[in-house]
């Protein structure tokens, strides 16, 4: 027997038109390329965003047409977010770091009609014109004092807004209508696309709202460090609006001392990022002694926060809640919000669960295969490939079948690449992404663990563990490491350091101190770089 229930569409037009009702006096507070911060509520933002929408449609955007945006965290941004997904048309963010073939790519690939870029990436696309489609429609996100000299004949976004009607009527559609077009940032390969739907976005943005946000006080600050060109800058421009919390949009100072000066004189709750933007900050906070006026939680994700990182941030009484996903789920899969039993245990044991990368959020279910496609026991030991499933997650690549035919396994869920235990509470612990697994004789040996323990040496700023080929152990793990200061301690001394973590065989063969470490387009380690890197090294045994 069937429910009798209404059935309504779930699009990303109503979180907009909820919160301007319910809380249309939250903001978003954006750091802006012009120069200064500019503060709108919400209620503004949608009146806005109903003349973005009505542009649109005059520009003769259609259902289901691509229109990119190449920008930082801001509210232009998120008002594109919101109208080119409003009339049922496809929200393209590019990531301005990719390379400019990934960039000429991606554009053709996805069939933009047209591209909403920041004064920023102006040169970016007009070095790169003469390869992306003929007969797109440039829009510069700025007012028309600050446009720029360009060769892309393009048009200004201020103007475009001007004199549109301030409200809109959106249209309705199938809540399986596309909204939002995300790429891989492609480490292997060319860039793969995650194609978002309205009801995907809808449902991601409660789940997130339903844990993350859950415990915040009413209008909170929210700084999303982690960009809009970046899997939707982990769903915040859906779940803050939703939840009545306002956006502080950093605009393209991310440093440790421009993030320290935004969120202190805001007084930022909770912040998002990566753990290098994390390391950035906490050089500020050491120079100058205190933490950010109000400064409560960050979100850590994108790669493993460092355990020491995490003691520094929760020694001055900074919440860190590390968070697990991908591009492929939109992206949150798992958060480490930790439960009341937790709470009550000593700082070590508390430190100890908050390494791991949390439980799932409602909505994504977790799983472990072996390598023979057998499910493994969530008793924290067995390790394996993570798969998951869920209504957030996608069900096959962009136009690409070659890809698509590969990420799935037998009974249909989405294959991770990530190797992974999760406890009898449900507490995910990454271990490596497969293909930076060390194999040592027939071993594996976690990268992400020996990075862990090298950083908390006082000596290392910054590190990562590859593996260099060895013609009998198949490959032996070799830390590459950036120093806090003058000190390089001997690989005897950081062997001393680990040696109480790790046996004997599993410590790196050798350490190589460098300037800095090379990162991908989301600010992530690129291991894939480093590899190539030391292409060339020889490990001191095999030396003649
Ligand atoms: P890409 O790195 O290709 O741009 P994503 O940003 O989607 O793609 O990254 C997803 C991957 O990042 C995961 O599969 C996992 O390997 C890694 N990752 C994300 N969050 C964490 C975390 N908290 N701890 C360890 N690894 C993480």
């Amino acid at each position: 027997m069937q429910g009798m229930m209404m059935q309504q569409a779930l699009l990303i037009s109503d979180i907009l038109n909820y919160a301007a009702e319910a809380h249309g006096d939250a903001e978003i507070i954006s750091v802006r390329t012009e120069g200064d911060i500019h503060r709108q509520t919400y209620r503004e933002t949608a009146a806005r965003t109903a003349q973005l929408a009505h542009a649109l449609q005059a520009q003769g955007v259609q259902l289901g047409d691509r229109v990119a945006t190449l920008a930082w965290n801001g509210y232009r941004h998120f008002e594109l977010y919101y109208a080119v997904s409003g009339i049922g048309s496809v929200v393209h963010t590019i990531n301005p770091r990719l390379s400019p073939e990934q960039l000429i790519y991606i554009v053709n690939h996805a069939a933009d009609k047209m591209i909403f870029t920041d004064v920023t990436f102006v040169p970016l696309l007009e070095a790169v014109k003469d390869q992306l489609p003929q007969g797109l429609t440039y829009v510069v996100m700025t007012d028309r004092a600050h446009m720029p000299a360009n060769t892309l004949n393009a048009l200004c976004y201020e103007e475009l807004l001007s004199g549109q009607p301030e409200s809109i009527t959106w249209p309705e559609f199938d809540e399986n209508t596309a909204a939002g077009l995300c790429y891989t940032s492609g480490t292997t390969g060319n860039p793969k696309g995650a194609l978002y739907s309205n009801r995907s976005t809808v449902l991601h943005a409660l789940y997130v709202s339903l844990v993350l946000g859950a415990g915040y006080p009413p209008a909170s600050k929210i700084l999303p460090v982690v960009p809009q060109f970046h899997v939707n800058a982990w769903g915040l421009p859906y779940a803050a609006p939703l939840m009545g919390h306002s956006l502080v949009m950093p605009g393209a100072a991310l440093d440790g001392p421009s993030l320290f000066k935004l969120m202190d004189s805001e007084q930022v709750f909770s912040a998002w990022g990566v753990p290098t933007v994390w390391l950035g900050l906490m050089g500020e906070i050491k120079a100058q002694g205190r933490k950010p006026e109000g400064f409560s939680e960050i979100v850590v994700g994108g790669s493993a926060a460092p355990r020491s990182m995490i003691e520094g941030f929760e020694t001055l009484g900074v919440d860190v809640v590390h968070a697990w996903g991908m591009t492929e789920m939109s992206p949150i899969g798992t958060h480490g919000k930790m439960p009341e039993s937790v709470k009550t245990k000593s700082f070590k044991e508390q430190i100890d669960k908050k390494s791991l990368q949390g439980r799932r959020v409602f909505g994504v279910d977790l799983k472990i295969n072996d390598e023979d496609g057998n499910r493994l026991p969530h008793d924290g030991v067995a390790a394996g490939e993570l798969f998951v499933r869920g209504n957030g997650i996608i069900s096959g690549y962009f136009n690409n079948e070659e890809a698509s035919a590969t990420a799935f396994d037998s009974e249909g869920w989405f294959g991770t690449g990530d190797i992974a235990s999760i406890d009898p509470q449900g507490f995910l612990s990454i271990q490596d992404r497969a293909k930076d697994l060390v194999k040592s004789g027939g071993e594996w040996i976690s990268s992400i663990d020996l990075e862990n323990t090298a950083m908390s040496h006082e000596a290392i700023a910054n590190c990562a563990v590859i593996a260099i080929p060895h013609p009998k152990w198949d490959e032996r793990p070799v830390l590459v490491a950036v120093p806090a200061g003058e000190a390089r301690p001997s690989l005897e001394a950081l062997h001393a350091h680990m040696s109480e973590h790790f046996a004997k065989w599993q410590l790196p063969d050798d350490v190589l101190w460098v300037e800095a470490l090379p990162l991908t387009a989301t600010g992530k380690v690129s291991k894939l770089t480093l590899r190539k890197q030391f292409e060339d090294y020889t490990l001191p045994e095999l030396r003649t």
